[in-house]
């Protein structure tokens, strides 16, 4: 394993271990929960939208250290932008672990390419990001995606 990859699995366990932003947005204007049953993961997302900006962006729930991970830098990297900045974002980042997409701009966010090698692991880190995905598509009503 490179020194990178080995940075990269420690950014994605000290993740796992604290994640950022976990909990429920306060308050709570769209949400929408996504389930892995693959995996088992099961989180919540919810978002306060103010006008057109994500002033929270929260997560909860459970799952493996890739999934909650991915929450935890989602959140992170969502916050305080604009949705379509957001949506933007999110597009970017879904066709990076889809295919050889371009890390370029993703930041943090690029530790979760390793799962690209695990074609099985994609879902453990696209699940936060679908739900998020589904709650501004839902346009502030709770959704469900699997
Ligand atoms: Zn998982």
């Amino acid at each position: 394993m490179s020194r990178l990859e080995q940075l990269y699995q420690q950014l994605i366990l000290d993740h796992h271990k604290s994640p950022l932003h976990f909990g429920e947005a306060d308050p709570v204007t769209h949400d929408a929960v996504g389930n892995n049953p693959l995996c088992g993961d099961a989180y919540r997302v919810t978002l306060t939208v103010v006008g057109d900006r994500l002033e929270q962006v929260k997560f909860s729930g459970t799952g493996c250290a890739i999934s909650k991970a991915s929450g935890s830098l989602m959140t992170g990297a969502l916050m305080g932008l604009s949705v379509s900045d957001a949506l933007s974002l999110k597009d970017r980042f879904l066709a990076f672990l889809s295919s050889d997409g371009e890390s370029d701009g993703l930041g943090k966010l690029s530790a979760l390419g390793g799962v690209r090698q695990f074609p099985a692991r994609v879902k453990c880190a696209t699940l936060v990001w679908r739900a998020f995905e589904a709650a501004i598509e839902a346009g502030g009503h709770p959704v469900s995606t699997e």
